[in-house]
Parts: C-alpha cells; structure tokens; sequence
C-alpha cells in the first residue's frame, strides 16, 4: 500500500510548483523538503478524523478545503513517519489566506454571508460601506483552516499563499 513515489513524478511536480503550488497538509515542510521527505505513504490520509487530505498527484497527501475544515487535531503530523509534516520545524500549520473572489455573490449585488459563519475565527466581517457588503478577511486572524471554502455557494473563496493575497 505504501510504495515509495516515482522520482521522474517528484520531478515533474517540482518543475510545476512554481505555477501552481498544491495545497498540502498542515504543518508540511516547503514543497521541496516536503516532497523529498514525504514517502506517499498515505498515512496523514487515512488518519484525518475530518477527512480533509486527499492523495494527489504523485501520490502525494493534498488538503482540500471544498471537504471540511482543518481543525489543527495534529493526528496527520504523528502519523507521519518520516515527519515531512512537522511541528517542531515549521511554525504556522498553514501559509494561506481565505480570499474571495471575483464571484463572490455580493460583488454582483446578491446578499449572502455564508462564509462568515462557519469561520470559528470570526476573520470574516462584512463592513456596511456599499448597499451590498461585501466581505473583508482579517489576515491577522484566518488560520488558512478552509472552513469557509465549502460554504461558499459558488465557489467563490479560496487559500491562497500568503504573498499572493491581493493588497
Ligand atoms: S490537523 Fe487534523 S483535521 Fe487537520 S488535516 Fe491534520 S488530521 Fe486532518
Ligand atoms: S459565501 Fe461566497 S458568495 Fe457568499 S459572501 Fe462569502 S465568498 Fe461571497
Ligand atoms: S480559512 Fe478559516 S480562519 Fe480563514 S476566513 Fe476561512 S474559515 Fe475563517
């Protein structure tokens, strides 16, 4: 169950992470590290009470929001044998921010906050300056946890790495 990636496939995706960056589980070293540490194994996988990682290219443990939200339980880090997820080498769980986008429904004139609700951080206000707020993240206090990713009805909020969060 547990065979080691194909290195020409570890190969391939670090060619493409420049483009697009996977979003890995919490805690992961940078993909580079993560990706020479990390045996494929699956075991953060099947250990996620929340059901939140999914196997991705190559093999490789991916955490995908549209499922749930991450609740920083840590089992995905003791699972990990060869500790490419780490707390003890990497500070914050996540380098992402939530940030809506251009469909987002009050962009367009159509109330709705769903978002805002699910987030146990309280990072989404929706600040009464137009006829239809629209939301405002707090960097400050979203965790990158993706509880609101979900609740979007349109799939407009997405994580995003921290430095390409718009100004
Ligand atoms: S910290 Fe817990 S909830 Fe989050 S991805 Fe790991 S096992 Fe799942
Ligand atoms: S749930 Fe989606 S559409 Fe609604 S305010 Fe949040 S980002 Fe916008
Ligand atoms: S990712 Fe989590 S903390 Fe950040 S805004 Fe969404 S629900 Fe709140």
């Amino acid at each position: 169950m547990s065979a080691a990636p194909d290195p020409s496939r570890r190969a391939l995706l670090l060619g493409r992470r420049a483009a697009t960056p996977p979003l890995r589980p919490p805690w992961a070293l940078d993909e580079s590290a993560f990706l020479d540490a990390c045996t494929a194994c699956g075991a953060c996988v099947e250990r996620c009470p929340e059901r939140v990682l999914v196997r991705g290219a190559g093999g490789y443990a991916v955490f995908d929001p549209h499922l749930g939200e991450c609740t920083f339980c840590g089992d995905c880090v003791d699972a990990c044998a060869p500790r490419a997820l780490d707390r003890t080498r990497v500070t914050d769980a996540f380098d992402t921010i939530a940030v809506a986008g251009d469909t987002c429904l009050p962009r367009r004139g159509v109330v709705c906050s769903s978002c805002r609700d699910g987030c146990p951080e309280h990072a989404i206000a929706f600040p009464l300056t137009s006829r239809v707020p629209v939301p405002s993240i707090d960097a400050a206090r979203c965790t990158g946890c993706g509880a609101c990713v979900g609740l979007c009805p349109v799939d407009a909020i997405s994580l995003k790495a921290h430095a390409t969060e718009p100004a």
